[in-house]
């Protein structure tokens, strides 16, 4: 097959500047076997010393970080969160590295039904797991689960989004130097090179739309292979009238319009009591107001450009579509053309409502469309009253009060007394409801055993029974 050449816009100035070759099935199918073979040395090593090996690429990292930051900046047009996600890559290679001797049970277990049988288990990794990544954050969201999956035993093939290529290469140098080619690799290519790569691997670990992600689950399916899916969301605020407006007010737009919405933990609907909506609304105004972009400087500002073309049509035709529908613009509003790149300021509505695609359908921006209750448990009705199930978030006078309503969203986490805690807190387990996604936990210590398959090792320390014990007469 001839391979594909495509173009990638720099999200900063529009031009296409880069191009990637996309993989074709028979490349993957190649690398697949490949990593396949180098995988059997990988899992017999010793736990400590496939350790020592991700604290290796941990310092490679480290000392590739201007090459992987300076691509990934071009990727995203930011430059402090390119250099957080390669700080947090690095963090978490070292804090899986320490976590490791800790994650899984080990020894005999007597049986309590027949004390003279007892059982181990024994842990075996997947051989080669596939990674599908999106293009908001280009290299955390390639090396959240691939860590895990090496610490277990796996090998890893990566394939980032078509968007924001540009960071492979360095992070590919970053790898060999750290001596691990044979067993992580990255792949370019589009849907046609993920698609293949699903046909190639053990387990599928995806993280992307609601869309894409069911065609993932029905190729996995097909199969029979487990596929982790992190999805879209539209993730609800609610402030109960006992809340201190000035820190839910900050809460609330950090949680909104870092890294331009373009997060899937982003609030996206912000529901306030009827109470206190007029001052909420004002101090919210003023400060989103305040927010400036990262143009034309790239090292001032806390907004960077929209990354993706066609997500900035979605922005656009959910703005008119609310406005139509009678909501009021309290600030911004406007997609701008800066530079040749495409910007959203964040973008206050009122007099919204859930006949507004803005309340219903995943946003990914800086849009904060805020609706007010006059009952908690109207509100919690609200929150609940999504396809998706991703995260929430509640601001109220004490912790107690938030959590008490936190225990009554329909999502996989709550954050109380702050806002899209999930993107800056990677402890806590937890789980996508409705479309937002399936499959295990990433996070915590289930995020490393869901690559390994638990297998039982079952010992008679007495004799065997003979088949006279199940006689019909016996
Ligand atoms: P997308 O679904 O368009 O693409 C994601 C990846 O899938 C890309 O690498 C793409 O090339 C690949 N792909 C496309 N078609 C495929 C196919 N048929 N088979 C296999 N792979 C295929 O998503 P996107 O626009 O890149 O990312 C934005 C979405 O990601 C948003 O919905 C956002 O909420 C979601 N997201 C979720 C999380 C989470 O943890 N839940 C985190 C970040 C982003």
């Amino acid at each position: 097959m001839t391979p594909r050449t495509l173009p990638v816009r720099n999200p900063r100035t529009g031009e296409m500047d880069y191009a990637i070759e996309a993989a074709g099935a028979e490349e993957i199918a190649a690398i697949a076997a490949r990593l396949r073979s180098a995988q059997k040395a990988w899992a017999a090593r010793p736990l400590e010393e496939r350790t020592i090996a991700l604290v290796r690429l941990a310092d490679a990292l480290a000392a590739h970080r201007g090459a992987i930051t300076a691509a990934l900046e071009i990727d995203t047009g930011r430059r402090r969160i390119a250099g957080m996600e390669l700080d947090g890559a690095v963090a978490s290679l070292r804090g899986w590295a320490a976590q490791a001797p800790h994650l899984l049970p080990e020894g005999w277990t007597e049986g309590r039904s027949a004390p003279h049988i007892r059982h181990a288990p024994q842990f075996v990794p997947y051989a080669v797991a596939g990674v599908i990544s999106p293009w908001n954050f280009p290299l955390t969201l390639s090396m959240i689960d691939t860590i895990p999956a090496l610490l277990a035993g796996c090998a890893v093939m990566i394939k980032p989004s078509e968007v924001t290529p540009r960071f492979i290469r360095p992070l590919m140098e970053a790898i060999e130097s750290a001596g691990l080619s044979d067993v992580l690799t990255l792949v370019s290519g589009d849907g046609a090179t993920g698609a293949a790569l699903i046909e190639a691997v053990d387990v599928i670990c995806f993280t992307g739309s609601v869309a894409t992600g069911r065609k993932v689950t029905a190729a996995a399916a097909a199969r029979m292979i487990p596929a982790f899916l992190e999805l879209g969301g539209k993730d609800p605020l609610i402030v109960t009238a006992s809340a201190d407006i000035g820190q839910a007010t900050d809460a609330a737009l950090r949680g909104s319009v870092l890294s331009t919405g373009q997060a899937c933990q982003s609030i996206e609907r912000i529901y306030v009591d009827a109470q206190i909506q007029a001052e909420f609304l004002s101090r919210l105004t003023e400060k989103a107001a305040a927010v400036r972009l990262n143009w034309p400087d790239i090292t001032a500002g806390e907004i960077g450009p929209i990354i993706f073309e066609r997500q900035a049509d979605i922005l656009r035709a959910q703005i008119d579509d609310a406005t139509a529908k009678g909501a009021r613009i309290l600030t911004g509003g406007e997609i701008e053309t800066l530079g040749g790149g495409l910007w959203l300021r964040p973008t206050v509505l009122t007099n919204v409502s859930h006949q507004m695609a803005v309340m219903t359908e995943e946003t990914f921006g800086p849009i904060l469309p805020v609706m007010a209750f006059s009952s908690v448990e109207d509100a919690i009705q609200l929150a609940n009253d999504t396809v998706y199930g991703l995260s929430a978030a509640v601001f109220a006078g004490t912790l107690e009060e938030a959590e008490a309503i936190g225990r009554r969203i329909e999502a996989g986490a709550v954050s109380l007394n702050d806002a899209a805690l999930t993107g800056l807190f990677h402890e806590a387990e937890k789980h996508s409801f409705r479309l937002s996604g399936l499959g295990g936990s990433r996070m915590g210590p289930a995020g490393f055993q869901r690559f390994l398959r638990r297998k039982a090792l079952i010992a008679n320390t007495g004799a065997p029974a003979p088949l006279s014990a199940f006689a019909e007469d016996a």
